[in-house]
């Protein structure tokens, strides 16, 4: 993606401009050192030669005076040695700094650009799922409104159908506020201590009347103990994994719920025998919008692929983990751990 190219380039610029400046200020420190202490050895060295040619015994040696011409050539020659090995240590240094920092601004991008694709698909496929309701919605309104015999009966049942699809776009909107606010890491929930068959209870009760109507029984063996975390998405998650159960158990099945406390671990335990899940489907199962094939259902089962994917995210908040464990045709466990 370009912005995020232009991006590890400006965070590599950054990074040389930076080594620069060290570089610079340590290099001209280092000059300065080396010169001076070069200029003191070749002084003192001048001043021996110096002394030695007024030495009776020195003088007489011709080579002497050019000895001290020579010297001051010498430590013009060393100074510059010095400065061109510092700027080619620098210029080493800067090089390798730039590689460095290209790679390492890639590396620090890189979540943050694997976070905007996620971003991106979610609105994507989000605005898909609500594009279908919507497109139905506004063919069966306008079908009617150029329908001039358009009898009551037949106005009430295209609002009966209409609001069935509103239903369906309010759902799937309370799904997505639910993935925004468990899936948001700078959201923090409040956590409370309550007891455990609070949100065993509320669950319970809030899908019993889907498994009634399906014939289903909900068997609960749950302890009693207390646990801290956020009630109301406690309840969400158990209530996402019930009706899970429900929706891809057949009629006349049982669903089980059992609940224990295990060395301050909390243990549910969410069993059915539905139609099981294909042991290639498991591993994206808890992936926003993915749907396992579902035909196997004898009943059309609505949904977005978004219930699993919330129940993982209120799983992390807590810091706990949830496992599955499917075998086809004969049924499926869901099994949360989480501290209490
Ligand atoms: P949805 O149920 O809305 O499709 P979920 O995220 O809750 O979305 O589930 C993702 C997929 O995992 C489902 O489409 C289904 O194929 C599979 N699945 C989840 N729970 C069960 C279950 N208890 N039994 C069989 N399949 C399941």
């Amino acid at each position: 993606m370009l912005l995020f190219q232009s991006a590890q380039i400006r965070i590599a610029i950054w990074y040389v401009a930076i080594v620069f400046i060290i570089c610079s200020a340590f290099s001209i420190f280092i000059y300065k050192t080396v010169t001076i202490s070069l200029e003191h050895s070749f002084e003192a060295a001048e001043l021996r030669l110096r002394a030695k040619s007024n030495d009776p015994f020195f003088a007489v040696l011709p080579t002497a005076r050019p000895f001290v011409v020579l010297l001051i050539d010498d430590l013009n020659e060393a100074k510059k040695e010095v400065a061109l090995r510092l700027v080619v240590i620098d210029v080493f240094i800067l090089l390798f700094s730039a590689v460095a920092g290209y790679i390492l601004g890639g590396k620090t991008l890189q979540p943050i650009e694997l976070a905007v694709n996620e971003q991106k698909r979610f609105v994507s496929d989000a605005s898909h799922e609500l594009r279908t309701p919507l497109t139905s919605l506004k063919a069966e309104i306008e079908v009617a409104l150029r329908d001039r015999k358009l009898s009551l009966k037949d106005a009430k049942a295209l609002i009966k159908s209409n609001l069935e699809e509103v239903d369906k776009m309010q759902h799937l909107t309370n799904y997505l506020l639910a993935c925004s606010r468990y899936g948001n890491s700078t959201t923090e929930l409040p956590f409370e201590k309550f007891k455990v068959t609070k949100i065993v209870d509320g669950a319970v009760k809030k899908v019993t009347p889907l498994a009634t109507k399906k014939g289903i029984k909900l068997v609960v063996d749950a302890e009693s103990f207390d646990i801290r975390g956020n009630l109301a998405s406690l309840e969400e998650l158990l209530v996402i994994l019930l009706d899970n159960g429900i929706k891809y158990s057949d009629k006349g099945k049982k669903i089980f719920l059992k609940v224990k406390l295990n060395k301050s671990i909390a243990i549910f335990e969410i069993i059915d025998h539905g139609i099981g899940i294909k042991a290639s489907d498991v591993p994206y199962i808890f992936n926003r919008f993915y749907r396992a094939d579902v035909s196997r259902s004898k009943e059309h089962v609505d949904g977005y692929g978004l219930g699993l994917a919330i129940a993982k995210s209120i799983v992390e908040v807590h810091k706990g983990e949830i496992k599955v464990k499917s075998q086809i045709n004969e049924g499926t466990t869901f099994k949360v751990m989480l501290p209490v």
